[in-house]
């Protein structure tokens, strides 16, 4: 690690298939930083003087050379953090797609709203939407073309310029999106990357010429950066962790419904906030339910993520890895049973096999904490009341999937679950469509659809008499 360079995590590509570090970054300097804030603050004096027409342009363009460039940047993606290259691929079409999404709608979300200008006693009155400024992108590693995009392409299309501080494990993906913008015609400062550690943040938010911020990650980053941007009182919008419920009643199609649960568990090799974690299935379907799941997962290929044939690869960092072993060890020395995994194999690398867990109680750490990799933690329920009450049994309020083809059974999980996001008879995903974001101690605020766009924009009322 060079001068400059912070005491925390290192700034590296350490690949997590052989544990073996490919290539090291120096910290940006404060000078650095600072340079590519005031350029970032031009980039937006340009910006929010263009029109929809041009940005959509722009933003299209974008799109093309993302998809043009998706095979080597998915690689790189692959030699970061160990997504399958399959997985890869497909995020980097999931933001292209995306930002053609904003660029297609973004003039008609941010449309001026009339009001009622007689109520007002006004001649007219209106609602303007503005953009706030440079906004303070902080990110994790998981998805790491995709949790960038979904901020940058409503962020860019509104007018604002972003600033973006990716996790520290995924330094050439960053460099890569702190480039893309400009490539594609945007003014040269609306959206760059600063390499630096955690540690610098908060410097970051303070400055007067940055106007806001969004963090995706765990909740204690999301606490520390809202704390600091509550110093300045700055706007933030917070998507943090989540421990999302897989409700499962005997009405459903189980087999359907376990072959789904396989994917929504350990897909991003099982580290995505919302991926369901708790399966807590009706004892009446339990056994026929386990039987499919577990086997299903028990198929699974984990190897080389390169390879198209690998369904699950390494966990992201040698940390994460011990996390994750760390939960099912409790679990297990407190009484739970493991029906698969549960083990992490010895070799080089971050390795942790598809596991299943039944038996988990409350005085189990998992039973509260989030886990972050390919293990399913099983519970038996008598009823939907009892479903509810332990799937709502978390500090956590990401996402929440139920099975049932019962419409009263319906209505009560869509009304009942606490979730930014419930899906019934399918599993929790983002879609430029739909908004995106938690309640209670997954953050606050929308990404995704009109309202995620309008997180960042000052909502202008306008009065004229
Ligand atoms: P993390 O440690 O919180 O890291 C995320 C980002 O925050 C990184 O850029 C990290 O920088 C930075 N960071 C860490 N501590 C910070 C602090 N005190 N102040 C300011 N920035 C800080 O998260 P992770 O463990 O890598 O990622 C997994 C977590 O993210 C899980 O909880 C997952 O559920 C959550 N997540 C949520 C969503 C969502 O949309 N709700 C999506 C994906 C992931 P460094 O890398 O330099 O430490």
């Amino acid at each position: 690690m060079g001068v400059g360079a912070p005491v925390g995590m290192a700034i590296a590509t350490v690949n997590p298939s052989t544990g073996q570090t490919e290539r090291s970054f120096e910290a940006h300097t404060e000078a650095e930083v600072e340079r590519r804030i005031t350029n970032a603050r031009a980039g937006f004096e340009e910006l929010s003087r263009t029109t929809f027409a041009q940005r959509s342009a722009w933003m299209r363009t974008a799109a093309d050379l993302l998809d043009g460039e998706a095979g080597d940047i998915a690689r790189i993606m692959t030699t970061e953090m160990g997504k399958t290259l399959v997985a890869a691929k497909a995020e980097a079409a999931k933001c292209a797609t995306a930002m053609r999404f904003y660029a297609e709608h973004a003039e008609e979300f941010l449309a001026d709203v009339p009001a009622e200008a007689e109520a007002v006693k006004a001649s007219s009155a209106y609602v303007t939407y503005q953009p706030l400024g440079v906004v303070l992108a902080v990110m994790p590693w998981n998805f790491p073309l995709w949790q960038v995009v979904r901020f940058a392409a409503p962020a860019l299309m509104a007018g604002n310029a972003g600033v973006l501080k990716h996790a520290s494990n995924v330094p050439q993906t960053a460099l890569y999106l702190g480039e893309l913008f400009a490539r594609a015609g945007f003014p040269s400062g609306a959206f760059q990357t600063v390499l630096v550690g955690s540690d610098r943040v908060a410097g970051i938010i303070a400055d007067d010429r940055v106007q806001a911020a969004t963090l995706t990650g765990s909740e204690a980053a999301g606490r520390s950066l809202a704390a600091e941007a509550g110093k300045h009182l700055k706007k933030t919008v917070l998507e943090l962790g989540g421990s999302d419920p897989y409700v499962v009643m005997p009405s459903a199609d189980l087999a359907r419904a376990a072959e789904v649960a396989v994917t929504a568990r350990c897909q991003n090799n099982g580290q995505s906030c919302i991926a369901a974690k708790r399966f807590i299935v009706h004892a009446d379907a339990y056994d026929e339910f386990t039987e499919h799941f577990v086997k299903a997962m028990s198929q699974l290929t984990v190897g080389d993520p390169m390879r198209e044939s690998t369904d699950v690869g390494p966990l992201a960092t040698e940390q994460g890895r011990a996390d994750v072993a760390e939960l099912v060890d409790d679990a297990v020395a407190k009484g739970a049973e493991v029906l698969l995994g549960g083990e992490a194999p010895d070799r080089d690398g971050w390795w942790y096999p598809p596991t299943v867990i039944a038996g988990v109680t409350e005085q189990m750490r998992m039973f509260q904490e989030e886990v972050f990799g390919p293990v399913a933690a099983l519970y038996r329920v008598d009823s939907a009341d009892e479903a509810v009450a332990l799937a709502n049994a978390t500090s956590f309020g990401l996402g929440a999937n139920a099975w049932t083809s019962d419409a009263g059974e319906r209505d009560r999980f869509v009304r009942d679950l606490q979730a930014g996001l419930v899906f019934i008879n399918g599993m929790v995903a983002s879609y430029p469509h739909l908004p995106f974001g938690g309640i209670k101690n997954s953050g606050y605020g929308r990404e995704l659809s009109a309202v995620g766009i309008k997180e960042f924009c000052n909502a202008k009322a306008v009065w004229i008499g």
